[in-house]
């Protein structure tokens, strides 16, 4: 570090301090180094200068300087500081709008430029500007960010914190005034920085008056007295004697307090300071009139106005510099706008970038081609401008376009439409006749480029298109756009992206068609699945069961005699096989009708079904009135049991039946034999068996049965 660097740091120490020898030292570094130092320096050196003028009152050479640092931009920080500089004058005179104006510039440079330890002033100087105006909840706003940024950084300042406690204790909310109190103070506390002492004791001066706490108000108030005075700072104490003035104001004492205005009256006279002198005069002219001593309320009167003008004066000459400053300022901003411009564009350029690994990334993971279109059409939505974005794939059975459209409207809603195209006059045939992409930014004017008529009329067209032919394997399979309504919308750039993004879209628009036709033929296959298996099994019913009883028929009953035969001789179990004839059946159908025939046939059938017990049993129609029932393992008196039930059953129904010879209902004649499941039958031997039971029966007289058994045991009843 050079000599005047360290010169420069000891002054921004004492600054605060003993303002007066900061100013003093700083001029005498000016005047004689000013040409030999860099700019850096030069900037420091003259932000020193017109930071103490600003705070020993000496507005119009704080201003002086702070302007020749902006002009000149010696330094990025010094250009910052001296908007702060400006932004806190203007505010003292009253000019809210410069002052808003000078701390926004500041504030977007320090932004800029990352000085982020810059951040936290202008937030609370705007914060302060609210406070003024009687905004507080920006006031409190603008303080709570300062507080923010002083938090992210290592900077031990409790500035925003003490304009938090004059607004809340102007809106009156004391537990919120007293809570910053604390949080100063224990901040401050830290440092033993005595200028900084003197502000807090100030603060709570403040709050203890709003509190109507006088003693301790009064208390606090001195000790800032003392404090300012150890810091060598005479001129904080300005605040402090109008304060005390105040109080005693209020408790009524005039005299008290006229006189400790008249000591805040001529430190600012000492100082020069004609923003303190013109409130302060204001004030003493008043408190004279009310006590009536008129030659003093004139003198302060005159006091008054002459620093009144000079504050006017001093915002004109601010006014006209500011525009000469401005047109200089806008220099520095046009450079600004450059460097800004191209950082727009790089941050653009990695936005693209991150936007094609996105959509690629969605592509991959999305099956669902119409989701994917979704989502692209999202992404893209983000930087470009489009009204239609347009993805169709050729369908070369039909040698036509397929065509999935979504249209950004009004509502900025996305409505879908898929529908056909046949090779038609358009720009899509244009571009896949030509295998060429289309990049026109005004189409309704050179459309005839590419086809000879528009469709719709002209202002339904877009005006800005985009058309990229979708390749995979150097096959053109169809293309994607997007469209946009606004003339010039899209750049070269925008069409060297489109560009790149599209062999992802064409590899997610094959997979889609893949996808979908494999989807498509499993679930062809899977329906004539079903449909063959619904056949089958109707088929098979229809084979298997008598249509008038929905009986297992005859085909049903031999395979089903064959299975439960070979079961019973594996298992060595008995089987009755039964065979079922109805008595005189010929003379009931031809007296009663074949009608009431099949209508008698079907409840003998229900009947016959619900006499069998155990879920083996079966029945099947053996053909024309002719019933087998297949009992296994069941011996002969299982049978017989079986054979009682039926009849008790047909009892029960009493089916008439006049011109039957043995009865005047319904009778059967069954014949039965039971296989023992020790040696192994046939089933046609079985049936033929218990049919010579049956014709026994039926020429014993009918209405009877007749079972046997294999060992030619035989059950006659
Ligand atoms: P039997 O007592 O000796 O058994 O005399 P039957 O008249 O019952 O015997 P037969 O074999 O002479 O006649 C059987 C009759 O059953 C012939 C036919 O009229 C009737 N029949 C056969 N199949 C059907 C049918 O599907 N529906 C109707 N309604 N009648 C049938
Ligand atoms: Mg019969």
């Amino acid at each position: 570090m050079n000599s005047i660097d360290n010169k420069i740091t000891k002054l921004h120490n004492i600054i605060d301090s003993n303002p007066n020898l900061a100013n003093k030292d700083s001029l005498i570094l000016y005047k004689n180094n000013f040409e030999t130092i860099d700019d850096n320096q030069k900037s420091d050196l003259i932000y020193i200068i017109s930071a103490t003028y600003w705070i020993l009152g000496d507005y119009k050479n704080a201003m002086n300087y702070a302007q020749k640092n902006i002009s000149n931009n010696y330094s990025i920080t010094g250009t910052i500081n001296a908007y702060k500089i400006l932004g806190n004058i203007t505010a003292d005179l009253d000019n809210y709008l410069s002052a808003i104006d000078y701390y926004n510039n500041g504030l977007q440079l320090a932004i800029d430029n990352n000085i982020s330890e810059e951040y936290y002033a202008f937030y609370a100087n705007i914060g302060i500007i609210y406070n003024e105006i009687g905004d507080y909840a920006n006031a409190i706003k603008f303080n709570l960010k300062g507080i923010e940024c002083i938090n992210n950084s290592n900077i031990n300042i409790a500035a925003p914190e003490i304009n938090l406690i004059e607004t809340y204790i102007i809106i009156k909310d004391y537990d919120s005034a007293l809570k910053y109190l604390k949080i100063a103070k224990k901040l401050i506390s830290k440092s033993e920085n005595n200028s900084a002492n003197a502000d807090i004791n100030n603060a709570y001066s403040k709050y203890y008056f709003a509190k109507k706490e006088y003693e301790k108000a009064l208390e606090h108030c001195y000790l800032s007295i003392e404090f300012s005075e150890i810091a060598n700072n005479k001129y904080r104490n300005i605040e402090n004697f109008v304060l005390i003035g105040d109080i005693y104001l209020a408790l009524k004492n005039n005299i008290f307090a006229i006189e400790n205005y008249k000591k805040g009256y001529n430190i600012a006279n000492e100082f020069a300071d004609f923003i303190q002198i013109s409130k302060l005069s204001s004030k003493l002219a008043e408190l004279y009139v009310e006590i009536n001593d008129s030659v003093n309320a004139l003198k302060y009167y005159q006091s008054y106005y002459k620093a009144t003008t000079e504050k006017n004066l001093l915002n004109n000459k601010n006014i006209k510099e500011q525009i000469v400053i401005k047109e200089k300022i806008k220099d520095i901003e046009l450079e600004r706008k450059i460097i800004l411009k191209e950082n727009i564009e790089l941050t653009k350029i990695n936005k693209k970038m991150e936007l094609i690994n996105n959509i690629g990334k969605e592509i991959t993971l999305n099956a669902d081609f119409k989701r994917s279109s979704y989502k692209i059409n999202a992404l893209l939505k983000k930087v470009l401008n489009i009204d239609f974005l347009i993805i169709s794939y050729i369908n070369p059975d039909q040698n036509s376009l397929k065509y999935i459209e979504l249209i950004n409207n009004d509502n900025k809603k996305i409505k879908m439409t898929s529908n056909n195209a046949s090779i038609e006059d358009t720009l899509a045939i244009w571009v896949i006749k030509n295998n060429k992409p289309i990049f026109d930014n005004n189409y309704r004017l050179n459309y005839k480029k590419y086809k000879k008529n528009f469709r719709e009329s002209p202002e339904s067209a877009p005006n800005s298109v985009i058309f990229i032919p979708l390749k995979l394997k150097n096959k053109t399979i169809g293309f994607f756009s997007i469209q946009s309504f606004k003339e010039n919308a899209y750049t070269k750039d925008d069409f060297n992206f489109i560009n790149t993004l599209s062999p992802f879209i064409s590899i997610s628009l094959e997979n889609s068609i893949k996808s979908a036709e494999l989807i498509n033929e499993i679930k062809t296959s899977e329906k004539t699945k079903r449909k063959l298996e619904k056949a089958n099994k109707q088929l098979k019913i229809n084979s298997d069961y008598d249509v008038l009883t929905n009986l297992p028929n005859r085909r049903y009953l031999f395979s089903h005699l064959k299975k439960t035969l070979n079961i019973s001789f594996r298992e060595n179990k008995p089987l009755t096989l039964l065979i079922i004839d109805i008595d005189y059946f010929k003379q009931y159908n031809d007296n009663y009708g074949h009608i009431q025939g099949d209508h008698c046939l079907r409840k003998l059938a229900a009947i016959f079904q619900s006499s069998l017990k155990r879920k083996s049993d079966f029945i099947a129609r053996y053909g024309g009135d002719e019933f087998i029932a297949i009992l296994p393992n069941t011996n002969i008196n299982g049978a017989i049991k079986i054979i009682e039930a039926i009849n008790t059953n047909l009892k029960n129904d009493s089916i008439e039946h006049k011109y039957s010879m043995v009865s005047n209902q319904i009778t059967l004649s069954i014949g039965g034999y039971s296989a023992s499941g020790d040696t192994k039958i046939n089933p046609r031997t079985l049936i033929k068996k218990a049919d010579e039971c049956l014709y026994y029966v039926k020429n014993k007289g009918r209405n009877g049965f007749h079972v046997k058994f294999d060992d030619k045991r035989k059950s006659d009843i």
